[in-house]
């Protein structure tokens, strides 16, 4: 028999308020309750809600469900990183990372099986695209790591929250850079985020979530009219001829057309800053020139740098700039008006690090961005 339950995981608070009125007829803090339950005690049966009348959680069970993804397998790195493959269906498996320092935790989660954005440098692109994730999937990333690092810790769950007034607990920041492209999947990753800055959710800041796009400039414009995370864009080159190269959506949506999205946003968010993150691949982007420019485009705007060395991966063609290439980057960067600051390499051992979330994509469609895009500006230069 087919099961039309409503999987209740990651209904944003209006919409789990007007699931329980139309189908439950119950009142709006009835759904208060529930997220209490799903999120801080990371609650996944309804028989377990002993505030609830049991007549109302028999109705409950009957019209809706908390599914949560399953989890496969389980690394912990030397440095503590943590990552889990998840099972979403029957074959796909994705991977979402947790990143421990001593004062947060970060937990890097995906949004699509596999991306289609096709980077030269980044594994996922390898794999292809399969499907989006749905809300409940990339909601359902939180909410098993949550149990995993918090509650473990608490069987007890955590109404109140801890010392410090987060409640979420070892969860401090939640940043959407794991696989996927997010704004190819606008229509879940949207409601995902206001469950994490729902106070009811996972109560994070609007600063402590971050959106991490190769640069979907209609998409952000959107997104700044929608949503308020914290943006971080992967630039990766300080002109459009390497950026092609590199990040084919810019062959599409080029440096400056980025750029002023990015300041709109800033602007109509109240933001702070954009980070743009900057892949360093030896003898590709790293040299003194390409800082210069960069410092070029970036001086005087609300920007922050993050210089990630590359990690490497199996079948890759480039190699981490070497140290010192690096620091001397970042050097001519402070130099020249723009923060930039080097990412620490974590869980690399484990292939946790970024860009090297391959996870278990079958199934993918293997027409990539770049060759797509390729194909279109040849038969438009055919005509
Ligand atoms: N698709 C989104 C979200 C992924 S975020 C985006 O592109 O922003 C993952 C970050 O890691 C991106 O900045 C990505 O460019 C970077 N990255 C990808 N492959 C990498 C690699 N092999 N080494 C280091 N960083 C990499």
């Amino acid at each position: 028999m087919a099961d039309d339950r409503v999987n209740l995981l990651g209904l944003p608070r209006s919409e789990l308020e007007a699931f329980v009125a139309d189908r439950l007829g119950a009142k709006p803090f009835r759904a208060r309750q529930l997220m209490k339950w799903i999120y801080r005690r990371g609650a996944s049966d309804f028989a377990a809600m002993t505030d609830l009348a049991q007549d109302f959680r028999a109705r409950l069970a009957d019209a809706a469900k908390i599914s949560v993804p399953e989890i496969v397998t389980e690394q912990e790195s030397t440095d503590g990183t943590r990552k889990w493959m998840l099972r979403m269906d029957a074959v796909q498996g994705i991977e979402t990372v947790y990143i421990p320092e001593p004062d947060r935790g970060t937990l890097c989660i995906s949004s699509q099986v596999g991306c289609a954005m096709d980077c030269t440098f980044c594994a996922t692109a390898q794999q292809g695209f399969n499907r989006n994730l749905s809300v409940a999937e990339i909601v359902g990333q939180v909410w098993l790591a949550h149990r995993e690092l918090d509650l473990s810790a608490d069987p007890g769950g955590r109404t109140d929250g801890r010392p410090d007034g987060s409640p979420s607990g070892r969860i401090t920041n939640i940043v959407l850079m794991g696989m996927g492209e997010p704004l190819a999947n606008y229509r879940n990753v949207v409601p995902a985020m206001r469950v994490f800055t729902d106070d009811l959710g996972y109560d994070l800041s609007r600063r402590r979530v971050t959106l991490s796009t190769s640069g979907l400039v209609p998409q952000m414009y959107k997104l700044a009219e929608e949503c308020n995370v914290a943006l971080a864009v992967s630039l990766h080159a300080p002109n459009d001829e390497l950026r092609s190269e590199l990040v084919p959506i810019n062959r599409k949506h080029p440096i400056a057309e980025l750029l002023a999205a990015c300041w709109h946003y800033i602007d109509k968010q109240n933001g702070r800053s954009v980070t743009f993150e900057y892949v360093m691949l030896d003898g590709i982007n790293d040299k003194p020139e390409h800082a210069r420019q960069l410092a070029r485009l970036l001086r005087g705007r609300p920007a922050k740098l993050n210089l990630i060395p590359f990690n490497v991966f199996p079948g890759t063609r480039y190699r981490r700039s070497p140290a010192a290439a690096i620091l001397r980057f970042r050097d001519i960067l402070n130099e020249n008006g723009v923060i930039a600051t080097i990412r620490r390499t974590r869980g690399d051992d484990i292939d946790a690090a970024c860009g090297q979330l391959a996870g278990q994509v079958t199934d993918r469609t293997l027409v990539r961005l770049g060759s797509r895009l390729t194909a279109a500006a040849r038969s438009s230069a055919e005509v």
